[in-house]
């Protein structure tokens, strides 16, 4: 028999237990696929014991869905890719905006939310793709220059549907207002060889196989089809490495505005933000850290340095819908 003392210590002791138990869970919603993800949850729950419950799906029903859910809520976190879908869920009102000294010191500010509701972990380049048969990186410049007559009927282009376009749209009209940037994306669809791409991937192809000699693509998507193709006859170019530097977007996470585990939550969005977690994060999609003190994967550092914009990524979700109407108005489906 326990002293009477003792018992209520041991009594108040399981209770703890059982609490900190509850919290050792963190759910997320996830629009990166499971492969993507699973490694660096199972680092953590391997280091911290915190499980990690995670559904995948498109940013749109998964956003959706937080917001249906309410107060009821059993997502804690929403994990997307693109600058201007973590915008639309911070202005849908679903993300719970939160200050924490370690993402400050490990994320630079222009990956981040201004209002502190996401951050980014991972980084995209979305740069340009060119033939190497056909195409000398010295007739390249700059995303502008693809209006030029010399692209006349050997660009592709992914569908302007895709987030990834919108998002280097809203960074040309932050740079070069609406005027300008509908003359750029009128040279564009003029210069097309073929109708628009449903993916970045049928881009690469298609430069491969002679359908056309440039597009716009972003960096892993290079990366997956290189390392199938170790032969691939495309290479990478840095653009505006004069001026404002190549287009860089990211994949990044938010807390959910009901988090049914707040602390556990943001516990795990800064180890995100740590080396370790960015080494895995990064390398499994041939991704670049998005704390600078990461050096990107040999292979992904095999693509050579360059010089990226510097505009805070959140200009992408606040311009989308203008870049939206350009690009309906220039004609790029
Ligand atoms: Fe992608």
């Amino acid at each position: 028999m326990l002293a009477p003392k003792r018992l209520l210590t041991a009594l108040a002791l399981s209770f703890m237990a059982s609490t900190a138990h509850a919290a050792d869970e963190v759910v997320v919603y996830s629009s990166r696929i499971d492969e993507l993800i699973k490694p660096v949850f199972d680092a953590y729950t391997a280091k911290t014991g915190v499980k990690i419950k995670f559904i995948t799906d498109k940013e749109a029903p998964l956003m959706q869905r937080i917001k249906a859910e309410g107060e009821n809520a059993s997502a804690d976190l929403l994990l997307t890719v693109d600058a201007g879908n973590l915008w639309q869920a911070e202005k849908m009102g679903i993300l719970q905006p939160f200050t924490s000294r370690l993402i400050d010191a490990n994320i630079p500010p222009q990956y981040r939310s201004s209002a502190h509701a996401w951050t980014g972990l991972s980084l995209r380049a979305r740069t340009l793709a060119y033939s190497s048969e056909r195409v000398k990186p010295a007739d390249l410049s700059s995303y502008e220059a693809l209006a030029d007559k010399q692209w006349e009927g050997r660009l592709c282009l992914r569908t302007a549907k895709k987030v990834y376009n919108q998002s280097l749209t809203a960074t040309l009209i932050e740079v070069h207002g609406a005027e300008k940037t509908e003359q750029i994306l009128k040279g564009w669809v003029g210069n097309l060889s073929t109708d628009v791409f449903s993916d970045d991937i049928a881009v690469l192809q298609a430069i491969n196989a002679g359908q056309c000699d440039v597009g716009i693509v972003n960096t892993y998507y290079y990366g997956r089809l290189h390392k199938q193709n170790p032969n691939l006859a495309v290479k990478l170019f840095w653009p505006n490495q004069g001026d404002r530097g190549v287009h860089v977007n990211l994949s990044g996470i938010g807390l959910t505005r009901y988090a049914p585990h707040p602390e556990a939550a943001k516990a795990l969005v800064e180890w995100l933000t740590t080396p370790e977690a960015q080494r895995i994060f990064a390398d499994v999609n041939q991704e670049f850290p998005a704390n600078p003190a990461v050096p990107p994967s040999a292979e992904v550092a095999s693509w050579g340095r360059f010089v990226p914009d510097t505009l805070p990524v959140e200009i992408a979700g606040k311009r989308q819908a203008e870049a939206i109407r350009l690009m309906d108005r220039a004609g790029w489906n």
